[in-house]
């Protein structure tokens, strides 16, 4: 039986930024992932992710996002791989819509740089745009785009490099808690160690089974589209976009080199698990997205050069899940990102390092809490099987 300090399970962009964390503080680390590095079925591939500041589902989110920007500034240059590009960043709707008034919210709470800029002159700044005449647009600066694989990639070198033990395709088939530690099984025999961290993304349901919060995992659908004049969508000319519109809520990238434009639909999708989803994109999925991006970025889809579908886990409040469990403080939870987890990977990592080696954290995240869900007080439970 293996004796580690602590067990990551799940090496996608949260527990791969966690095992690097830990490993940098010194303790014995085995992460075990259940398919191969950098693989396409969580929730952690694809290419490109936003990454915005004034960010409109709650202010709360910003004192964690300036810290995610350091740290993915700091993991560059532990790697030496470009991670994070600043393209700036558009959210897009009417002023009263959750986009606008979210985003205003917290750039003003916060004191971030932002514009608000009418339709007119966000056409004439960003020629790709076409928007209905009431509508307005929140620029922040500082948005951008992280490129997942890389940034995912990143994590695992720096945690090898810092003497973890990463092990692929292992799935944990059950984990306990056993006295103040933990017992995690694999197929190829039993682990043990003084903490346990789970950060198994959409297939929190199954590896969390009976923790008392609600997820519900639901297929998204990407499709990159090719643009009639690549020059007009390039990132020089259109940041990233959250499009807040009688359709829907969309979100865009310009159009970068080798994967076109990156569109797809925030609001709505396919419940399903991860063992389940649907692969197959159908015509009128991607015809759906082709309509809108046409309507509020002429041109913008012409071909199709790549479909992808991936999953959010969605919690009730569509907040993160960040916390101790409620009955095994040795037992340490990140899940239910919700879909826009992905630009906090490097500051979840710290936090959730801090709350299994220390208990707890300097970030503010009482609001990530579990026992907002009313989820199971300690001393109720029984060993979790799952
Ligand atoms: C299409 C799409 C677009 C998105 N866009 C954005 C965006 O622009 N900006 C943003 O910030 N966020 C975005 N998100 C959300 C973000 O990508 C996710 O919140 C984040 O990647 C979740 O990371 P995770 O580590 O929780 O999950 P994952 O990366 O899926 O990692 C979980 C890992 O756990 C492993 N695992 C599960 N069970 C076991 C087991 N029993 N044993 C061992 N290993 C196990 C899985 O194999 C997986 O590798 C997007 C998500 C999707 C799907």
């Amino acid at each position: 039986m293996g004796q580690w300090d602590a067990i990551v399970v799940g090496l996608g962009g949260m527990g791969s930024a966690t095992a690097a964390m830990l490993a940098r503080r010194g303790v014995r680390v085995l992460g075990l992932e259940a398919f191969e590095p950098l693989h396409t079925r969580g929730s952690s591939h694809g290419r490109s992710r936003i990454i915005r500041e004034a960010y409109f589902e709650s202010p709360d989110y910003v004192p964690l996002i300036r810290r995610a920007y350091e740290l993915w500034r700091e993991l560059e240059g532990l790697t030496g791989r470009d991670l994070l590009r600043i393209t700036g960043g558009l959210n897009i709707g009417h002023p009263q819509s959750a986009f606008v008034a979210g985003a205003l919210h917290s750039a003003r709470q916060h004191a971030l740089p932002h514009e608000v800029l009418d339709a007119e002159v966000t056409a004439s700044r960003f020629p790709a745009l076409r928007l209905p005449s009431d509508f307005v647009a929140v620029y922040e600066p500082h948005a951008g785009i992280l490129d997942p694989e890389a940034c995912v990639g990143a994590f695992h070198s720096v945690a090898v490099e810092a003497g973890a033990s990463l092990r692929f395709q292992e799935p944990v088939r059950r984990w306990r808690v056993e006295g103040d530690g933990v017992l995690v099984e694999t197929d190829r025999g039993i682990e043990r160690a003084e903490r346990l961290v789970l950060t198994p993304g959409p297939w929190a349901p199954q590896v969390l089974g009976g923790l008392g919060v609600p997820l519900r995992v639901q297929r998204v659908v990407n499709v990159h589209f090719e643009p009639d004049d690549p020059a007009r969508f390039a990132p020089e000319r259109l940041p990233v976009y959250l499009l807040d519109v009688r359709e829907g809520d969309y979100y865009g990238f310009p159009a970068l080199p080798g994967q076109g434009i990156k569109f797809g639909r925030h609001d709505r999708g396919e419940i399903c698990t991860a063992d389940t989803i649907r692969r197959e994109v159908s015509a009128q999925e991607v015809e759906a997205l082709r309509d809108v991006l046409n309507r509020y970025l002429p041109g913008a889809a012409t071909s199709v050069s790549r479909v992808v579908t991936c999953m959010y886990t969605m919690t009730p409040d569509a907040h993160f899940v960040i916390d101790r469990h409620l009955e095994w403080p040795q037992v340490v939870i990140g899940c239910g990102f919700s879909g826009h987890g992905f630009k906090f990977a490097s500051v979840v990592g710290e936090i959730l390092a801090d709350l299994a080696l220390d208990g707890r954290t300097r970030h503010p995240i009482g609001f990530l809490s579990l026992r907002r869900f009313g989820a199971r007080e300690p001393g109720t439970g029984g060993v979790r099987d799952q």
